[in-house]
């Protein structure tokens, strides 16, 4: 099965890469290969990004696509950046930029408690579609550290870890981020396909999400 990478992000090509190299029978596919549109971000959840890029990303190249939109929620910023986290501090998108404007909105803030969310959509050309959520709970640093990853790894701090994700590096990132947890899930349903007689059914976003 070729599977078409639903993303122009490369820090998110590199990562889904990895996380879904070990699939046999499913050749992936990126926008490198089959270029596609950009889809304008409009839904106001995770959950309805992503489903707008499967949809219209599986619409225009008539391929199985696996898109997935990602942000980080503070608990102090009541769940900002959330679905704005990519343009958090306007456009053009920088990473930096970014991640000096959360430092500045938590300036003092004691509570820095904060989660990434990924919802991953697996979506086919006859329409079945396959909704995953992965969670990651963490802390926000009182500055960057880290020369790995993308976005807003230089900034958190993972439970049970005293190291920015970026300082932690790419492979132990893999094994417990959101967008892993999320990529996990959807694999079982792609190994369950590509089985014979195996099936797997729709299901809506879960986790601990509220939104
Ligand atoms: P999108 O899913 O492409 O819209 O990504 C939204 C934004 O969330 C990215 O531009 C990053 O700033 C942030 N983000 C999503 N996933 C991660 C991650 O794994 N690490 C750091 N930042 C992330």
């Amino acid at each position: 099965m070729n599977l078409l990478l639903g993303t122009r992000n490369a820090g998110k090509i590199r990562e889904l890469r990895n996380l879904l190299s070990d699939l046999p029978g499913v050749s992936l596919l990126t926008v490198h290969d089959r270029p596609f549109a950009e889809v304008a971000e409009t839904g106001t959840t995770f959950k309805e990004n992503a489903l707008l890029k499967a949809r219209a990303i599986c619409a225009e190249t008539g391929l199985p696509v696996l898109a997935e939109d990602a942000g980080l929620e503070v608990i102090a910023l009541t769940g900002a950046p959330g679905v704005y986290s990519a343009r958090y501090s306007g456009e053009p998108v920088d990473y930096a930029r970014n991640n000096a404007l959360l430092l500045t909105n938590m300036a003092g803030v004691d509570d820095r408690r904060a989660r990434f969310v990924d919802v991953a959509v697996l979506r086919f050309p006859d329409g079945r579609e396959y909704i995953r959520t992965g969670v990651l709970t963490g802390k926000i640093a009182t500055a960057p550290r880290g020369k790995n990853g993308f976005g807003y790894d230089p900034l958190f701090i993972s439970d049970g870890y005293d190291k920015t994700l970026a300082e932690i590096g790419e492979d132990a990132k893999n094994q417990i981020s959101h967008r892993a947890h999320a990529i996990a899930a959807i694999k079982e349903i792609l190994t369950s396909l590509l089985t014979a007689g195996g099936s797997s059914e729709d299901q809506g976003a879960t986790g601990a999400v509220p939104r």
